[in-house]
């Protein structure tokens, strides 16, 4: 029998990717969005299919689907969207997980959870490995995405001990690609289009905080691999384990771009992690997975990517 697969925040960066891979594996899709961050345009491709369907939904609001899988990634992730409106930030992570375990609850369904490397804040392990309890500051601005996660995973925790629900629970590190919104205020869309714009690159701090960028393609080949596996049920960290400052991320755009843009220093936003490193030996032995693009190549299409929506 065919499977009904949700994907919440399908309209989304990682949403649309994952909706495009499942489609192409012949599996029926229903992807769930409320425009807030992601886009129709990022579906379009998929609308005419016969085996998409669109919603347009808040998931802090209750739904019944009959559904046989879900991907739960409805939730802003970049800090800009996130902060602007923390209300419905900790809306969505923490009423969206419970309105989607009840659903998975109902139907006996499989349910993936979009977690974060935000729940170890700013981590004083490093790397970080998913035993790492986190050190997070609870009332800052960045709390409403990261307490928001935290407590979702909390959630997706008890709902599996207490009622059985079949869980998943990955830990994404910053992931780049096409598809990401060209004003979505993340590190990588930023310098990219300030860069092919001759703008300034606008550096935070003094560049010396690192990040470990993982790219689009091999987040979602571990995404699948975490849901359709039968014996870990996470937290496991999918991320990239090359390690670099922001400082070098934009010296790798601007030559990269062949841009003259000038770097411009900024504050440092409050509670902005100095480092972010992923431990990914547990997805190496339980999934067999581990990223295969590196830096240059995924910024090379990324690029080219905004190259064409700038164009247009
Ligand atoms: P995104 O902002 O592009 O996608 C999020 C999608 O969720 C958007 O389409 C948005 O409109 C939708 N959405 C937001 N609130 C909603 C609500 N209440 N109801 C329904 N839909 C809602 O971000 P993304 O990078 O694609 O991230 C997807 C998921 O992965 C998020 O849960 C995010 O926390 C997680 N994640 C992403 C990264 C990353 O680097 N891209 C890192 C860690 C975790
Ligand atoms: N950053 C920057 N310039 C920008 C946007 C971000 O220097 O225009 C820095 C930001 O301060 C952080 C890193 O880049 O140290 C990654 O930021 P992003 O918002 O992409 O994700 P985060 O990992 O902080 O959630």
């Amino acid at each position: 029998m065919k499977r009904t697969i949700l994907v919440t925040g399908g309209a989304g960066f990682l949403g649309s990717h994952l909706c495009e891979r499942l489609v192409a594996a012949g599996e029926d899709v229903l992807c769930l969005d409320n425009f807030r961050t992601g886009s129709k345009d990022n579906i379009r491709h998929l609308l005419s299919g016969p085996n998409f369907e669109l919603v347009r939904h808040d998931i802090w609001l209750p739904i019944y689907v009959e559904v046989d899988r879900i991907f739960n990634l409805a939730c802003p992730a970049s800090p800009v969207h996130y902060s602007n409106d923390p209300i419905a930030t900790t809306k969505t992570a923490v009423l969206g997980a419970i309105n989607m375990l009840g659903l998975a609850r109902r139907r006996r369904a499989r349910i993936l959870q979009a977690s974060t490397s935000e729940v170890y804040g700013d981590p004083q392990q490093h790397p970080q490995t998913e035993s790492y309890w986190g050190h997070v500051n609870p009332i800052g601005p960045r709390a409403c995405y990261d307490e928001g996660k935290r407590c979702a995973e909390t959630l997706f925790f008890d709902y599996h001990r207490q009622a059985a629900v079949d869980i998943r629970v990955i830990r994404i590190f910053n992931t780049y690609g096409p598809r990401m919104h060209p004003n979505d205020g993340r590190v990588v869309s930023n310098f990219i289009v300030q860069a092919l714009k001759g703008e300034p690159i606008t550096l935070f701090g003094d560049g010396g905080q690192t990040r470990s960028f993982c790219y689009v393609d091999d987040l979602i080949e571990g995404m699948a691999r975490m849901m359709d596996q039968d014996v870990e049920v996470g937290p496991i960290n999918l991320g990239n384990p090359a390690e670099f400052t922001i400082r070098q991320l934009a010296e790798t755009v601007l030559s990269l771009t062949g841009s003259k843009s000038r770097i411009e220093f900024r504050p440092l936003p409050v509670d902005d992690p100095l480092q972010r490193q992923p431990d990914i030996a547990k997805a190496r032995g339980a999934l067999g997975w581990e990223p295969k693009v590196g830096l240059e190549d995924g910024l090379k299409e990324t690029i080219g990517y905004f190259k064409g929506v700038l164009a247009a």
